[in-house]
């Protein structure tokens, strides 16, 4: 008998690493795969359910988005990891439909673990979902519709869908109409980045809709000095992210002053460290000084006589942001700076009352940099709004950038599942099943959506797929529970984020599928040491 030896057996490997093989590894995988798509179904939607996040700390987050939960969450299994990875590519290639994608996922998993009980082999499971997505793709870009750029109802309408369920429902329209005011404004002067071109600054205490967009840069910072200007127009503007201060000696050497003329020495010194700093950054042609750590009272003097506006303890984030808006280097020894390290805006200049004041970096040279004002009473309001309008924004901007959107609602859903199943039946055999199987997978969406509402999964579905052979674009509107044409009534999503949604869910699908054997590795570097990129499939790129 292979493998033994003298009536021993040989074991290939410890006999104590776990080691799962064949329908045991699947069914395991299955499971674990399953379950993190369950912890997100409940929040499909906009009628969707607010998770409660605490973190070790005490820190409360309330929200109902999918790439967030999965983020926060300490999720160790290998396979329930890689439903999270779909979440994570989900929102970096689409910026929206994370929980569908992992929801998604999760039902065709669940679809596939029924048919291979009934003896429907992996093999042709993963066969007839890969064949079910390609044609899912077809069937979509079918399906979809193209909006031209100077649709701005369409887009207002776009953005509002994309918010729904997770801003403040009653300024739906009015930020709905500043997301598409960002975009088109930053889109007239080239391509848009969302992530670097848009700073989103929440500003707690007014109210939803008096949040507004601002040219360039806000700072919640004053000037270090009074005799500084106020206003420095064409500002070329240094950044500094060391202290312009005492240079602290270093704690091998002690400073020994024993009488009155060392002391007068030593300040004498010093001030003139503080000058040779404040003199050198003059001399560099800043009339601006963006510092990271302090300025010192001293530094803060020669700076202001020679008509140098200095700000001091910028945020990391908003040195950052400082350099890409205006070009200046960011500077880590003050003797350093040259001139070519410089940044240039139009203006920088200073508004409101000593403390509560602040300071704007306008027309900077990177004339795309906008700073989005996100008001409203409280600082959780104020959070949800961020994250709903940063959704909103790469949506706004997938679809510019695309041009092409589908019926939402649940709409686009029904039209690949009743399609696919036409398709199904010219397919036969086993593999019929498998495609039949992504079908009602697919289908999954519209019920979970319409269950989030408290509405009968099945009896919307029959209804929906009855209205499609009239009208295609009937989804349900689960605010009103109507069956309505989705686009006319605005309720859309981007292409795009529903293409990726079918790619992630089946390829995460299939390659769960394709695993029949699951060990534990005993030697790290069979893994890649960054925890973020664990997961490897040598067998073919995902
Ligand atoms: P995801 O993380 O997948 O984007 P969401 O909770 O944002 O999850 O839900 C998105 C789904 O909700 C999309 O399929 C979209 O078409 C649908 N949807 C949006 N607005 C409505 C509505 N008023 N009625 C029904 N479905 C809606
Ligand atoms: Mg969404």
């Amino acid at each position: 008998m292979p493998g033994h030896y003298g009536g021993q057996p040989a074991y290939i490997m410890n006999p104590r690493t776990e080691h799962k093989q064949g329908r045991d590894a699947l069914s395991v995988n299955i499971a674990a795969a399953k379950a993190v798509a369950n912890i997100v179904r409940t929040t499909l939607g906009p009628k969707g359910m607010d998770k409660m996040m605490v973190n070790s700390i005490g820190d409360i987050v309330l929200t109902n988005d999918g790439a967030m939960i999965l983020k926060g969450m300490d999720i160790e299994h290998p396979t329930a990891k890689m439903i999270v990875e779909v979440a994570r590519t989900q929102e970096e290639i689409a910026g929206d439909g994370t929980t569908s994608a992992v929801v998604t996922a999760g039902t065709l998993l669940d679809k596939a673990s029924d048919l291979i009980e009934e003896g429907v082999h992996a093999r042709v499971l993963v066969r007839g979902f890969e064949n079910a997505s390609e044609k899912a793709l077809e069937i979509l870009n079918e399906f979809a519709i193209d909006v031209s750029e100077g649709n701005r109802e369409t887009l207002e309408k776009i953005a509002s869908t994309s918010m729904s369920g997770k801003a403040s429902e009653t300024n739906k329209e009015i930020l709905a109409s500043l997301c598409v005011d960002a975009i088109l404004q930053i889109s007239k002067k080239g391509s848009v980045n969302v992530d670097n071109d848009i700073i989103l600054r929440q500003e707690p205490g007014k109210s939803v809709d008096e949040t507004e967009i601002l040219d360039g840069i806000m700072l919640n910072k004053y000037r270090v000095h009074p005799g500084m200007p106020k206003t420095v127009k064409d500002a070329k503007i240094a950044i500094i992210d060391t202290p312009l201060e005492t240079q602290k000696t270093s704690n091998t050497s002690k400073l020994q002053i024993s009488n009155a003329d060392e002391m007068q020495n030593f300040l004498a010194r010093e001030e003139d460290d503080f000058k040779q700093m404040a003199d050198h950054v003059i001399k560099s042609g800043a009339n601006v000084v963006i510092c990271s750590k302090n300025i010192g009272d001293k530094v803060a003097h020669y700076l202001q006589k020679s008509g140098v506006m200095g700000i001091r303890r910028v945020s990391d984030d908003d040195i950052r942001n400082l350099s890409y808006a205006t070009g200046a280097k960011i500077v880590k020894k003050v003797f350093d700076l040259s001139e070519e390290d410089l940044g240039h805006a139009g203006e920088v200049g200073e508004e409101g009352e000593s403390t509560v004041a602040k300071i704007f970096i306008k027309k900077c040279e990177n004339t795309k940099v906008i700073t989005i004002l996100l008001r409203g009473s409280t600082e959780h309001v104020t959070d949800n709004l961020e994250r709903a309008f940063d959704d909103a924004l790469h949506v706004i901007n997938s679809v510019f950038e695309d041009g092409k959107i589908v019926a939402g609602g649940g709409a686009a859903e029904v039209e690949i599942a009743q399609r696919l199943r036409h398709y199904a039946s010219s397919i036969g055999g086993r593999e019929q099943l498998a495609i039949t199987a992504f079908a009602d997978a697919v289908e999954s969406i519209p019920m979970d959506i319409a269950e989030n509402g408290g509405m009968d999964a099945t009896s919307v579905i029959l209804k929906l797929r009855n209205a499609h052979v009239e009208n295609p674009n009937i989804g349900l509107d689960i605010y009103s529970g109507d069956y309505l044409d989705m686009v006319e009534k605005g309720i859309v999503d981007p292409l795009r984020v529903k293409t990726q949604t079918i790619r992630s869910a089946s390829e995460v699908a299939t390659m769960i599928l394709r695993i029949d054997d699951m060990m534990r590795a005993q030697k790290k570097d069979m893994m890649d040491v960054n925890p973020e990129h664990n997961i490897h499939n040598y067998n073919r790129p995902f």
